[in-house]
């Protein structure tokens, strides 16, 4: 039986195209993407597209862009096979957290890419990120299961679990990097999977659960050397504020001066939940190992373990949706719930 894909354009540079007068790059029309990827024709699997209308370039992606496409890909889940999401590089880590979370019992691929260099370019990076993309989002295993039932990145030769990633690099054609965790396939000659890391539902015929119920009363602090009593107390005191996470030094660590203990200690009296994620690109938190992170784990700030930021984030948009108790947010928070962290 053949496979279809539906594949959903958001914006971003991939479907961007020089115009040839003004050399400025200008989004295609979608709907021609057969012209553009003639190559398309030649899968075995059926491709329907969707365009997003206006499309948008990615750093103008907000939760309620979020809503829009899991109820897009809800709407479609029991059509489709697989879904490929084009999407701008600049956010695409932070939708790929969001949607990993969103999506509950998830047992088919939700595979995003994009490109550096637009699909409309000679030396375009997004027809083979394109085109690996479909080819991943129809596999299946032996067992007639997809191979990669994940919301994953899929860029330059390598698939990466989403929530995961990062966006490392503005110049180079490997735009991600997941340090914290192994890529779930490589691409070469062949398509390499590696099926001991990726995660398969244990019941794959349980329904698919799509929350959408998001609080972003969310803010991230960065610590750096020289941060003022008047930049934490401008962050720690918005109104309505419920979480914070808190971009800490090397392996969790943060000012010991009294005056920051304190306001931290004081923020969670009075109900905040802080996360501590390290600001380095690959390792973990690890609060019992200097004394400047013990300090925060006693005035009970929690760890984000190797938590990316944009994995914290909006693991907390979400958790915070889910609940009002702090009980449940703080269980939640320091819970696996999609591959996000390593416990
Ligand atoms: N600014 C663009 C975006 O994120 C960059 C890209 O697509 O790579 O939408």
């Amino acid at each position: 039986m053949n496979r279809s894909i539906l594949l959903i354009y958001t914006g971003g540079t991939i479907g961007m195209k020089q115009d040839p007068d003004t050399l400025a790059l200008k989004p295609f029309n979608f709907n021609q993407i057969l012209e553009e990827v003639p190559e398309l024709r030649k899968f075995g699997c059926r491709i329907d597209t969707y365009s997003f209308d206006p499309v948008i370039d990615s750093s103008d992606v907000q939760p309620a862009f979020w809503v829009k496409l899991t109820s897009l890909i809800r709407e479609n889940y029991e059509k489709y096979d697989g879904f490929v999401v084009l999407h701008g590089t600049d956010t695409m880590s932070y939708t790929a957290s969001a949607l990993s979370f969103m999506f509950e019992n998830l047992a088919k691929p939700v595979v995003l890419t994009g490109s550096q260099l637009p699909i409309g370019m000679l030396r375009t990076d997004g027809k083979e990120n394109l085109i690996s993309s479909i080819e991943i989002a129809s596999a299946v295993g032996p067992d007639g299961h997809p191979m990669v039932p994940e919301v994953c990145i899929y860029f330059e030769s390598q698939l990466y679990r989403g929530n995961r990633t990062t966006k490392y690099n503005a110049e180079n054609f490997r735009a991600f990097r997941s340090a914290n965790y192994p890529v779930l396939a490589d691409v070469g000659i062949h398509i390499k999977y590696n099926t001991s890391l990726i995660r398969y539902p244990l019941d794959w015929n349980a329904p698919l659960h799509v929350s959408q119920s998001l609080d972003t009363n969310v803010a991230v602090l960065k610590i750096f050397p020289g941060i003022t009593p008047a930049v934490v107390d401008a962050v720690l005191n918005m109104e309505g504020l419920r979480g914070v996470v808190l971009e800490t030094f090397g392996s969790g660590n943060a000012p010991t001066a009294e005056w920051f203990v304190g306001r931290i200690k004081d923020a969670v009296r009075r109900g905040l939940v802080v996360l501590n994620v390290t600001q380095c690109h690959a390792g973990k938190v690890d609060m019992d190992a200097y004394a400047t992170g013990v300090a925060l784990k006693r005035e009970g700030v929690l760890s984000g373990f190797d938590s990316t930021t944009e994995a914290a984030l909006t693991k907390m948009f979400f958790v915070f949706g889910q609940s009002r108790g702090n009980d449940k947010v703080n269980k939640l928070l320091q819970s696996n719930l999609r591959g996000e962290i390593t416990i």
